[in-house]
Parts: C-alpha cells; sequence; structure tokens
C-alpha cells in the first residue's frame, strides 16, 4: 500500500466527488489528503464527504488526511441596474457606500473599511483582475478612479486591493463558525485565506488551540513581505496561486512559487503548490503538455504536495486528474536529473542533538543503501526533520497518535503508520523492521536506518540512531 513517490497530492473534494465509491477511486488513483473548500457547501455537505473520507480510511487501513479550507474575507461591489456594464478605459468610476444599484459610472462598495484606507494611486483589481481602476481621489464614503483596463462588469463581483494592508482579519464570523464546526469534525489541517500578517496566523493558531495544524495560504503582497515570520508561526504552506496571481502579475507568480518553497523547505514547514495544475482536465480527460510541465517544476523544486481544485472537486475527470498527478510525480521522481534539482537546496541543519542525529540518518541510509529511515514520532516533529532532509530513502514514520499520522500524510517522503509506542530498545528494533517488512519498503537482508527518542514517548527528544538489518 505504499506509495512509489515522495511528493504528496491533496485532491479537493466537491459535487465531482462525493460518493463513497468515487472518493475510494481517488485515493487508489493517488490522493494523499482530501481538501474541503469552504468558500462552497453547506455543514451538511462537509459532514457527509468527511464521514466518507473516514469510512475510506479504516476500510484501507491507511491514514488519510483531511484540509479544511476557510473562505476568508471576500470583498465584492453591489449590483447594477442592469446587472451588467461594461466599463471604457480611460473613464471616470466611482465606487461608493450608496445602497443603491449601480451603472457605468459609478458602484457600491459595501466595505467601509476598504475606502478608508485607499489614497490616490492604489489600484483596484475587480472580477479577479479583468478590470483594473486606479485611485485618483479618495473621500470617507467614496473613492473616484480612472478605469485603466476596461470591459463588462457584472453583480456582485469581487474586488482585490493588492498594494494595501487591509485593516480586516483574515477570519470573518462566518470563518469562525467553519473552524469550530470543522474542529468538531476531526479535520487534521486548517488553511486560512487571506493571511496579510503573522498576526493573523497567530489569531488562527490560539483559536484551533492544538486540535489541527494551521496552513497559511500565500495569496497576498503583504504576506510575501513578510514571508519568513509567516512560515516560522504556521505549520505549513499553502502558495494560493489563483489570488496570488489576481493580486501580483503572472509572471512574478513563478519565481515568488520557487521562494516560497525555499522558505517553507528550509523552515521544515511542509508546503503545497497549488491552483490550476491541471486546469484543463476540468473538461478534458488529458492536460495540456505546459499543466504536466508546471506539476513537474513543483516536484523538482522539492515541494511537499501538489494540489487539484476543480479538476477533483467538479470536474468531468476527477479520477483520471489525481490519476494523472501520480503518474507525473513518479515519472519525475524517477528522472535522474530529479536529484540534482532536489539538491541544489539543502537546509541547513540547526545545532540541536535532533538536527544532528536526523541528518546522520540521512547520511547512513545513502551509505549502506538502506531500504528507508524509520522514525518514532508522537508530535510528527521528528519525521518533518527527516523530511526537512529529503533523502534519498523513503521515511518510514511510526507514529502513536492518529491525528499526528494523518497530518503527515502531506509531508514530502513521510509514509505514516499508527502504532503504540515501543517500550525498550528491543521493541524499537523489532517493531521497525517488522512493519518495514509488512509495509513493503523493506526485504530480509536490507538494513534500516531508525531514529528516536529515549526516553520513549518524549516528543521531540531525538538523541538515537540505530541501523538495524531486517531478518
Ligand atoms: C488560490 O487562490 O489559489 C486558492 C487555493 O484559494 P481559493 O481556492 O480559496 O481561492
Amino acid at each position: 500500500m505504499r506509495r512509489d513517490r515522495c511528493t504528496k497530492i491533496v485532491a479537493t473534494l466537491g459535487p465531482a466527488s462525493s460518493t463513497r465509491e468515487r472518493i475510494r477511486a481517488l485515493v487508489e488513483a493517488g490522493a494523499d489528503v482530501f481538501r474541503f473548500n469552504f468558500s462552497h457547501g453547506s455543514h451538511d455537505d462537509h459532514a457527509a464527504r468527511f464521514a466518507l473520507v473516514r469510512e475510506v480510511e479504516a476500510a484501507r487501513g491507511r491514514p488519510i488526511g483531511t484540509l479544511m479550507d476557510l473562505q476568508g474575507p471576500k470583498l465584492r461591489i453591489g449590483t447594477f441596474a442592469e446587472g451588467r456594464v461594461v466599463l471604457e478605459s480611460g473613464r471616470p468610476f466611482r465606487l461608493d457606500l450608496e445602497p443603491v444599484p449601480g451603472d457605468a459610472t459609478r458602484v457600491e462598495l459595501p466595505h467601509p473599511e476598504i475606502l478608508e484606507v485607499l489614497a490616490p494611486g492604489a489600484l483596484l483589481l475587480l472580477d479577479d483582475g479583468k478590470i483594473r481602476l486606479r485611485v485618483e481621489r479618495a473621500e470617507p464614503r467614496s473613492v473616484e478612479t480612472v478605469v485603466v483596463a476596461g470591459g463588462p462588469l457584472s453583480d456582485r463581483k469581487g474586488v482585490n486591493v493588492p498594494g494595501v494592508l487591509l485593516p480586516i482579519p483574515a477570519m470573518t464570523e462566518k470563518d469562525r463558525r467553519d473552524l469550530a464546526f470543522g474542529m468538531e469534525q476531526g479535520f487534521d489541517w486548517v488553511a486560512l485565506s487571506f493571511v496579510q500578517r503573522p498576526d493573523d496566523v497567530a489569531e488562527a493558531k490560539r483559536l484551533v488551540a492544538g486540535r489541527a495544524a494551521v496552513m497559511a495560504k500565500i495569496e497576498k503582497p503583504s504576506a510575501i513581505e513578510r514571508l519568513e515570520e509567516i512560515v516560522d508561526l504556521a505549520d505549513g504552506i499553502m502558495i494560493a496561486r489563483g489570488d496570488l496571481g489576481v493580486e501580483l502579475p503572472p509572471e512574478r507568480v513563478p519565481g515568488l512559487q520557487k521562494r516560497i518553497v525555499r522558505v517553507a523547505r528550509e523552515a521544515g514547514k511542509p508546503v503545497v503548490v497549488a491552483t490550476q495544475m491541471l486546469e484543463s482536465m476540468i473538461t478534458s480527460p488529458a492536460p495540456t503538455r505546459a499543466e504536466a510541465s508546471d506539476v513537474a517544476t513543483a516536484v523538482y523544486d522539492g515541494a511537499d504536495a501538489v494540489m487539484l481544485s476543480a479538476e477533483s472537486a467538479s470536474g468531468a475527470y476527477p479520477v483520471e486528474a489525481v490519476a494523472m498527478m501520480d503518474r507525473i510525480v513518479v515519472e519525475v521522481e524517477h528522472d535522474a536529473l530529479y536529484r540534482v534539482y532536489l539538491d541544489a537546496f539543502h537546509a541547513s541543519a540547526r545545532q540541536t542533538s535532533a538536527d544532528a542525529i536526523t541528518q546522520a540518518a540521512a547520511r547512513v541510509a545513502h551509505t549502506l543503501h538502506s531500504a528507508c529511515i524509520v522514525t518514532y514520532t508522537t508530535s510528527g516533529a521528528t519525521a518533518l526533520r527527516a523530511a526537512r532532509e529529503r533523502p534519498d530513502h523513503p521515511i518510514l514514520g511510526l507514529i502513536t497518535r492518529m491525528p499526528t499520522a494523518r497530518k503527515l500524510t502531506l509531508a514530502w517522503g513521510i509514509h505514516p503508520v499508527y502504532t503504540e509506542d515501543a517500550r525498550d530498545l528491543d521493541e524499537m528494533v523489532t517493531k521497525a523492521r517488522r512493519i518495514a517488512r509488512e509495509e513493503g519498503f523493506a526485504e530480509p537482508g536490507s538494513s534500516i536506518v531508525i531514529t528516536a527518542g529515549l526516553p520513549f514517548g518524549t516528543p521531540g527528544a531525538t538523541n538515537l540512531l540505530r541501523v538495524a538489518w531486517v531478518t
């Protein structure tokens, strides 16, 4: 039941993937983690899918990760008397607080807090950046803009304000209700949209209170400015290229993607590359060559996971999209150049015994051509440290808490197995040998490299490295 790859696949669930059979097929095709998008669907929809995921997990006997993705604040314009207008480039256009239908000269922007911080020169992007407005004059209840890029605009389209730190928190009342529901369900990861500053992540972590891992979605220029601090606070990172590519010019996204992957790898935090990876497979059974190349790039860069959104949630070929992603990842990881690109960056070890032992384990496994590295872990920290090394051998994580095992389904190279902790050194070795064989990693005669912390059951105390031969 082991996968033939280290990079994980996150598949979003939705109307196209709501039955037990479909969810099982997605797992068999390669999905390691399921994302639940709280921008869509009711709590009942999510609860039903969540229960099915747990049923499929129980039937397979392998942990499956679950990620709830909070909607975050959505800024929208009001409505138009005719439902739609066409804005002409170079013409003036006003945004104000008047709750009356708009026309080609003005529309309501029902967000006083946004109007307050807009200054001349600020750009407003409407409808995913298709319409661009530049603020000419700002008043307390309205802004006068000039249309920089015109076109059709209809009711309630979204608004992005890229260059401005907005005085709004990342979590709305709806997000708080969704989060409370998600924590009752038992989600393993919570993804936070609209992160602008480290405090947004700190607040989410306070609310989650250790019940799940918190993933910061990087989608705003203000988050890029404080990337290292955000990565430091978060448990994981999602490169939300959809919104990022609206707030920033598309040509900046590839370079930023590489930078974010590096910063996350340096910190040892799982990083997911998301959005439009196999977009054409929403309607077509095969991807474009450029999409295949996009998935491959994320894998060569050493991202922990690649993600499908509408492809698996509402597309016509959800299982095919996961299977395609799986094939691309496997192909890349078997390419001789994969190691060259992966090793182009190496996270620096910190001066701790845990880092030293983990780094040594990767070296020993390399020299001995070991079957795998086995890490005993409770909190997951030891296994994540091993993943941070991006060793050239799989990591078998023997994990004493099921929530940790599920959380680690997202992390590069970790094959999580839920098991009780070893009571002594002999049991540690016997158990590692047995599970390495049972899970298809080792055969009699092969070596395994074990790391653990003594005394057993002490989270984060990695201080032991042992080589064992499988019999
Ligand atoms: C994104 O913007 O790329 C993303 C993943 O977020 P959402 O799907 O919530 O827009």
